[in-house]
């Protein structure tokens, strides 16, 4: 029997991230259309080259993007919203970044939405659908894409997205997008004819919807594509990934297709169902390899599982999903500790152990007994390395009692004590945290980080900001202040840097939306906290006022949903931790004199799992973890928290379970839409409702605002509100954000009068 390896799909940025500059050269109008796609050849035929001497026999393409594979596929289908002038040929380039950026100026057009893609931390652009919006085959990338690989001596599986998991993307405007299927069918059908005729002999069908909880609808629009697909064109790999298949195992395993792949990285267990369901000439792809997150495999383990079936029937070994998750190449990054490099493998790292799968598999362990040798190593060592298990955490953790994440009164308690201390106005002002990083903080950062300038005259630039920020805010009347964030690069980022167990990266790169990357840290081993992180710049910025100053803090679930967690325990315990070590920074800020401490859980949402019926256990850790760091201070201090986003509706009894004494929340664009939800559900603590979009450059006046805040008082009692923007500033510039905060205030005050 014969195994071979499989790629789903490789980072599409470059290794040193030549797309996102290609790409804001040509938007800046510095290079032309034909440079950028000049520039995009070349990283593909270099992707293609490199998988091909890394040993992968079955070749992606496609999976390369300008933007998005998820609008690649918008444009594929011409589903190109009115807005944007498109005439009906090909979506060309001008087109389709309209579509992801919007257009400028007077008369331009907003962008799509967009949105996480399952639970990654990528985005994709949200499809659009208009009733009676004509749908036509209107961009052959990914035949064109087939050919260049063809002319390059590749013959290639390409990759599509598939017509279920788009449809079930895409938003309808008077127009429920599956009325559509039939359409849409048509057009995939007629790329898989064309795919055919070019030769190609397999194609990689992505539809990881099929791990998620699917209605009657979708699961008859499975049915139906596959059906009209069935000996149509190639044959058809159908890829699922991102979990378990499930109570869809059944439906996927019964469709008219040749290969299936399945996510055994997420759902290991799922590999003797997948078996017992499949039938038996069903190619099986087999997603061994965690495709999205940076731990290198245990081979011997993986070929202990494999071996016995490897005797039985071919298979595919494969990453779980695409590649695109994880950085290019672990090659690059020079600067890490060896012990923690051993542990580690991105992309490159990960086809190589894939090949070395299919060696042993095909050939027998002994001809890379050098490659498993190393693989145990590493993994023996993770399972003993005093850098990772540190029993000082542990003995912390297992010394944690229920009442440690419990406040010592009630709310209503706590806030008299938290009033008399405070003192503050009706309807009080304050912002999120973050005043706009100018050219000049990262500058002055970026000189630093080179060495150009010392640490001292660093820390002085940044305090002349701070106090400049502390004066501006007392002028314009805010009462509870913020030091404004100039010395944070990234609200992760700038913690992780300060706490043992996560490690840093100088290359590797993940594609976040666009042309925008991200470093997301990597959270190694037992986190604990070596000393206070944030307290000397608090106490700093509270010296240059009366007023209460912010204490300023990211939360445990932030922490972990923004980086690369650990695999070799469940990612609450490695929240735990992280809880403990800002806790203990929230204590040390009560102890120097902070009366009011936010910690941010702006991504505690997007960690909610694909299916419905594992929410509860992790909204069950994720609250008791902010509690645990928010529930070491006395009554008398103010705990504030914040989320960026604007739907709670579905768990608003977990947030109401954090306890915060204030919430701020975002709810400027849907008009306080969200504070209704807050009002039915009673909820008792104080919440800022956001009066200020930060995500555009608009100024909004007084009036706009005040308006705004009444809607909210037409819901909840005036005792409870704060005035507030829906986030951090850091995006915007001075001159936005001046004039704007200056009418909040003032709306503000309005609201106090017309209650006097
Ligand atoms: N305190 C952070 C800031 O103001 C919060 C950012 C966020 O929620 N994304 O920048
Ligand atoms: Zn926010």
């Amino acid at each position: 029997m014969t195994v071979t390896v499989a790629t789903l799909g490789f980072p599409r940025i470059g290794p040193r991230r030549e797309l996102k500059f290609a790409l804001e050269s040509f938007w800046a109008g510095k290079i032309t259309e034909g440079e950028l796609c000049e520039a995009a050849a070349g990283l593909r035929a270099a992707v293609w080259a490199r998988q091909h001497a890394l040993g992968a026999d079955h070749i992606p393409t496609g999976d390369f993007s300008f933007y998005d594979h998820v609008l690649d596929t918008s444009a594929m289908l011409g589903a190109v919203p009115a807005r944007y002038g498109w005439t009906g040929d090909a979506v060309g380039l001008g087109t389709y970044f309209a579509m992801a950026r919007g257009t400028p100026g007077e008369g331009g057009h907003i962008a799509q939405e967009m949105t996480k893609w399952f639970d990654t931390n990528y985005h994709y652009m949200v499809p659009e659908l208009a009733a009676g919006q004509a749908l036509r085959l209107s961009s052959t990338k990914a035949l064109d894409d087939y050919l260049e690989a063809k002319a390059l001596g590749y013959d290639t599986r390409p990759v599509l997205l598939g017509p279920v998991t788009w449809l079930s993307l895409a938003k309808g405007r008077d127009v429920d997008p599956f009325d559509r299927l039939d359409d849409v069918l048509a057009i995939y059908c007629e790329l898989l004819e064309k795919l055919r005729d070019a030769g190609a002999q397999w194609v990689q069908i992505d539809e990881p919807a099929l791990v998620l909880d699917l209605d009657g609808r979708q699961r008859a629009a499975f049915t139906r594509a596959y059906a009209r697909f069935a000996r149509r064109g190639p044959k058809i790999m159908l890829a699922t990934y991102f979990g378990a298949l499930d109570d869809n195992l059944g439906l996927a395993t019964s469709l008219p297709v040749e290969g299936l792949h399945v996510d055994l990285a997420r759902a290991p267990e799922q590999l003797d169902t997948v078996l017992a369901a499949a039938p038996k000439e069903m190619l099986l792809s087999l997603g061994v390899v965690d495709g999205r997150n940076v731990w290198r495999a245990d081979l011997e383990t993986l070929l202990d599982r494999l071996e016995p079936l490897a005797a039985r029937r071919d298979f595919i070994v494969a990453p779980s999903c695409s590649l695109l998750h994880v950085p290019v190449d672990l090659g690059l990054e020079k600067s890490l500790d060896p012990e923690v490099a051993q542990w580690l493998a991105f992309a490159v790292q990960k086809i190589e152990e894939l090949a070395t799968l299919k060696r042993a598999l095909n050939g027998g362990r002994h001809i890379v007994a050098g490659a498993l040798a190393a693989s145990s190593q590493a993994a023996a060592n993770r399972r003993t390395s005093p850098r990772i298990h540190n029993p000082a955490v542990a003995a912390r953790l297992a010394a944690v009692t229920p009442d440690m994440a419990r406040r010592r009164s009630p709310y209503a308690e706590r806030t008299s004590a938290q009033r008399a201390q405070l003192n503050l106005p009706a309807f009080p002002t304050t912002t999120i945290g973050s005043f706009p990083q100018t050219e000049a903080v990262r500058a002055a950062r970026a000189r630093f980080n080179r060495g150009d300038i010392d640490a001292g005259e660093y820390e002085g630039f940044l305090r002349a900001e701070t106090e400049q920020a502390i004066r501006w805010q007392e002028e314009v009347g805010l009462d509870v202040l913020v030091h404004g964030e100039f010395e944070r690069n990234d609200m992760v980022q700038y913690f992780g840097e300060q706490l043992a167990g996560f490690a840093f990266t100088r290359n590797a790169w993940v594609q976040s939306y666009g042309s925008r990357c991200v470093r997301p840290p990597i959270l190694y081993g037992d986190v604990s906290r070596p000393t206070a992180m944030t307290v000397d710049w608090w106490r700093y910025a509270q010296g240059a006022t009366e007023r209460p100053m912010k204490g300023m803090l990211t939360g445990p679930v932030t922490i972990l949903n923004w980086s690369f967690v650990r695999d070799d325990q469940p990612r609450e315990a490695s929240c735990r931790q992280i809880a403990l070590a800002i806790r203990d920074e929230v204590v040390d800020l009560e102890a120097a004199g902070a009366r009011v401490i936010q910690i941010d859980e702006a991504a505690l949402r997007e960690g909610l799992p694909l299916r419905r019926r594992d929410w509860a256990h992790y909204l069950g850790w994720a609250v008791e973890c902010f509690r645990l760091t928010a529930s070491g201070v006395e009554d008398a201090t103010q705990i504030h928290t914040h989320m960026c986003y604007s739907e709670f509706n579905d768990i608003l009894p977990s947030i109401g379970a954090m306890d915060a004494d204030v919430i701020s929340i975002e709810t400027a664009r849907s008009q306080m839409e969200l504070i209704e939800a807050f009002a039915d559900y009673k909820y008792p603590n104080e919440i800022g409702p956001g009066v200020y979009d930060i995500h555009a450059p608009r100024i909004p006046d007084s009036e706009e605002m005040a308006q705004l805040l009444r809607l909210a008082r037409g819901h909840l009692p005036p005792e409870q509100l704060w005035v507030n923007p829906d986030c951090g500033l850091k995006t915007r510039k001075w001159e936005e954000v001046r004039p704007a905060l200056v009418n909040m205030v003032a709306a503000a005050r309005a609201l106090r009068e017309s209650a006097a």
